[in-house]
């Protein structure tokens, strides 16, 4: 039987006050359960990442900690800085700390239950396990229709990710440590991943309705987030442009071609309307053109500057307190 493993799960949570109380006792049965069952060591903590909300979502997390320290640890980010960044400084944070961390969203949409068999691929040697939705019957017609032809998409140009693997997965301590190593302002975890490589397995679930709270990903965020994973994983759309310039100059050269032949045939009136549209068409497809360059020129101003990618106000925790105001990256 292999020793039991330290977990640290991982919840970013964003003005989640109504979900908060219930996602912390659903999670405190779920590690009882594995305790007893001594999958994963008395060690485990549960790591609310607070990030920037404003409401109690941090007052609810400070209590929960007072009220069980060995169980439950807080992150308060200075600011907002975005699910991915939530989800990475929890990751970086407890990353020595843990044999395996899990992360998952704090409004239990995610499955609970899956844990079990998550921590057992991983004692069967796997060192990252993804969470895999079975279905979408819970999400609307129009959530699912655009995540899941944002997973085609994906596909389609040439970026490795697990099909509709969203954030909910767990990672061993090496796949942290090698995680460490990639310095991207521009975050899109489930593309990155993949790229550490090791051996890996997925696990399946049902997606749940949201506990309680609206999504904090109106479609605004969803867009930008689907530009972000292509742009940071593919330069195809760059490429993309190339061949249509390539198929522009065939389609001009058919053009002259046919102005030519035509003013040979005598046959000179050649329209406005023609004129008219090829130069709408053209300019409004140069401005495409320079806005997908300019997508990847935004990507390179953010990634040459180096910000770091979060900052950690507070750090909760009572097996290795860290420092108040110690920020990080
Ligand atoms: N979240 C976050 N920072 C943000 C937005 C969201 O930490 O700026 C968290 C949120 O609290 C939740 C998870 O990310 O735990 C996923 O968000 P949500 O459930 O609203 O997204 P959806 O499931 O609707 O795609
Ligand atoms: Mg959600």
């Amino acid at each position: 039987m292999p020793a039991a493993s330290v977990l640290y799960m991982i919840i970013p949570c964003y003005n989640e006050e109504e979900v908060l109380g219930e996602t912390a006792v659903r999670l405190r049965e779920k590690y009882q359960s594995l305790m007893a069952m001594s999958l994963i060591s008395p060690r485990s903590h549960i790591v609310f990442v607070n990030d920037g909300s404003s409401d109690r979502t941090w007052d609810i997390i400070t209590s929960l900690h007072a009220q069980q320290p060995e169980l439950f640890s807080g992150i308060d980010l200075a600011h907002n800085a975005g699910h991915q960044n939530a989800v990475l400084a929890g990751l970086m944070t407890v990353r020595e700390l843990c044999d395996i961390a899990i992360s998952m969203d704090a409004d239990l949409q995610d499955d609970i239950n899956a844990i079990d068999e998550m921590v057992r691929e991983y004692q069967k040697g796997n060192e990252v396990v993804y969470g895999v939705r079975k279905a979408r019957k819970k999400d609307t017609l129009f959530k699912r229709l655009t995540a899941e032809g944002f997973y085609r998409v994906m596909q389609g140009m040439g970026t490795e990710i697990v099909y509709n693997h969203a954030d909910f997965r767990l990672m061993s301590r090496r796949v942290l440590q090698e995680l460490a190593g990639f310095r991207e302002v521009n975050l899109f975890l489930r593309g990155m991943i993949p790229l550490i490589g090791f051996r890996s397995s997925c696990v399946y679930y049902e997606r749940q309705e949201r506990f309680a709270g609206k999504s904090k990903y109106p479609l605004r965020k969803m867009l930008s987030f689907a530009i972000d994973g292509i742009t940071s994983f593919s330069v195809k759309p760059l490429k993309l442009i190339s061949s249509f310039g390539l198929l522009m100059v065939a389609v001009s050269a058919a053009a002259f071609l046919w102005a030519f032949i035509s003013k040979f045939f005598g046959n000179t009136e050649v329209g406005w309307s023609s004129t008219f549209c090829s130069i709408w068409l053209i300019g409004g497809m140069q401005l495409l053109c320079l806005g997908i360059i300019g997508e990847y020129v935004g990507k390179i101003y953010a990634e040459v500057k180096q910000r770091p990618r979060y900052i950690i106000a507070e750090f909760l925790h009572d097996e290795d307190p860290g420092t108040p105001g110690q920020s990080s990256q």
